[in-house]
């Protein structure tokens, strides 16, 4: 919750149990439906709310499953010189899993860990 603009309070709500809802954005009765349920717990901000946006994902978090966890090594192993780094390449997932993944990568291009030699020659 914050705002560049004095005297006015942005209220980021997820709803992260709707999954991915194309549907949603621009479908004005969903997006008062929507407010209202956000009234329910706010109740003193009715009449007061300047205004709304709704904004679906499809992908947010890579999954957390057993099977993504088997493959993250697969994922990670570099192809020639091209390294891959992204919460989806990380065990975790999520913007820290990322930042790991940028780590790493970013020390593994620095000490020229996991490049071929042949590709080393060519960076
Ligand atoms: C609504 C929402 C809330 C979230 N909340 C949290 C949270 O509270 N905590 C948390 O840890 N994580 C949160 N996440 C997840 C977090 O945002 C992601 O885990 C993180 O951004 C992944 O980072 P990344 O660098 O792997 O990928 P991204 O941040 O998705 O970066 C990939 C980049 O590649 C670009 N790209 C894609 N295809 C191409 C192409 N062909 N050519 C060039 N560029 C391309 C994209 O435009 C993008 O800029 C949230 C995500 C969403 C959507």
């Amino acid at each position: 919750m914050s705002s560049d603009e004095p005297d006015v309070v942005h209220f980021v709500c997820y709803g992260n149990s709707a999954g991915y809802r194309p549907d949603l954005p621009g479908d004005r009765e969903q997006e008062t439906e929507w407010l209202e349920d956000f009234l329910t717990v706010a109740p003193g901000l009715r009449g007061r709310v300047l205004g709304t946006h709704v904004q679906t994902w499809e992908h947010c978090f890579a999954l957390l499953s057993p099977e993504r966890a088997a493959a993250v090594e697969d994922l990670r192993r570099p192809v020639g010189g091209v390294h891959f780094a992204g919460d989806w390449t990380s065990p975790t997932a999520g913007t820290h899993g990322a930042l790991d993944e940028a780590k790493r990568v970013a020390d593994a291009v620095l000490t020229g860990a996991g490049i071929p030699p042949r590709a080393r020659e060519t960076c």
